[in-house]
């Protein structure tokens, strides 16, 4: 396995190569280790207070001990999500010298698993459809909710959707319920297709352990010290919580006012690069305690615009690079989005979910 700790590659010419050649400059491989150590750092901490919380879990005897262990589980869970697995099925956990994701890498992004979910099919529906193509109908999966929601303009528009604004944020609570059984229903889909027996029995296999490994983890080892009906309960509690936070954080990131759209078959007429900051919103630069925790337990998808960018960059180095987009978006007179906290994010998707869900949408769209 080959490592190194070089910048990302320049590109050459125009927006994409003035960006890449500053980001370059400014991330020397010093900067970048630091950045990746202080991300194994994190990561240690993250995975010691999943593992904590999950043992208060089991030995938590009483309503409040079992309430506040499942609260911090579910926060660990979310934070395991955003911090550990991201990173590392973006290839970013452990310095890379291609595309390509390292076995090193690829090991901790099965922490994947962990949090129910299958890495594989992330690596494909996060990584392939809404990085290379966000807010892209007909791409981008994180926008296709089906009949349940328009979030885009060129989505069709049903009845309710008029309510939308109301009703969807409950329905975020099925995030992570949602992603475990399209998993299955990927794999069940997938085995009908002609492919070779070999790679349906590993991918079946390993989708069938892990799931059954999660239950277990769950609601097997629980249930040794609680009565059964309290543990599932219990567990779609923290399933629901998790579901909510990371449904809010991502959509609150790119469905939001402002947010430029585009259609499959009519592609946003800009090169990739700034297609990524056209449809991205960073949530908030501040300095402030808060905001500091904030940008930690999200895992820096405050600095979202930088995450598109530079996705195989440790989520540390964002803030040291996020004055050089935009200057260099200023630059080139391409409007670079951060909004002035996480809540006027929150309240802007709020917006726009209203205004998608209106017979007349006023959003802006793109389309060539
Ligand atoms: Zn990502």
């Amino acid at each position: 396995m080959s490592i190194t700790t070089g910048p990302p590659p320049v590109q050459t010419g125009g927006f994409a190569g003035a960006l890449t050649r500053a980001v370059a400059e400014r991330l020397d491989a010093a900067t970048l280790r630091t950045a990746h150590r202080r991300l194994h750092v994190k990561a240690l901490i993250i995975g010691t207070w999943y593992v904590a919380s999950f043992v208060a879990v089991i030995l938590s005897s009483g309503w409040l001990e079992g309430i506040l262990a499942a609260l911090s589980l579910s926060l660990a869970f979310a934070a395991v999500g955003f911090n550990i697995q991201h990173d590392a099925n973006h290839n970013a956990f452990f310095a890379a010298s291609t595309k390509r994701l390292t076995k090193a890498n690829r090991i901790v992004g099965w922490s994947m698993f962990v949090v129910g979910a299958d890495a594989n099919r992330w690596l494909y529906r996060h990584n392939t459809l809404h990085h290379g193509s966000p807010n892209v109908v007909g791409v981008d999966s994180d926008i296709n909710l089906g009949p349940l929601a328009r979030l885009a303009p060129f989505q069709r528009r049903y009845f309710w959707h008029r309510y939308q604004h109301i009703y969807l944020w409950p329905l975020y609570c099925f995030t992570v319920l949602e992603i475990m059984f399209n998993d299955v229903a990927t794999l069940v889909g997938a085995s009908r297709k002609v492919r070779s027996t070999k790679s349906r029995l590993s991918e079946t296999t390993v989708a069938v352990l892990t799931k059954l490994g999660f239950l277990a983890l769950m609601i097997g080892l629980p249930s040794l010290t609680h009565p059964l009906w309290v543990v599932v309960v219990g567990g779609l509690a923290v399933m629901f919580a998790v579901g909510f936070l990371l449904g809010v954080v991502f959509q609150s990131a790119h469905i939001v006012e402002g947010a430029e759209f585009a259609q499959a078959d009519a592609r946003p007429p800009y090169q990739w690069h700034e297609w990524q900051v056209r449809s991205s919103f960073d949530f908030s630069h501040g300095s402030g305690p808060l905001s500091r925790l904030f940008r930690w337990y999200t895992g820096g998808l405050d600095h979202q615009t930088e995450h598109h960018l530079f996705p195989r960059l440790p989520h540390t180095a964002y803030p040291l690079i996020a004055p050089i987009v935009t200057t260099v978006c200023a630059d080139f007179s391409i409007p670079r989005h951060v909004q002035p906290s996480f809540h006027a994010a929150v309240a802007s998707h709020f917006r726009h979910l209203r205004s998608m869900g209106r017979p007349t949408t006023s959003s802006r769209s793109t389309s060539t």
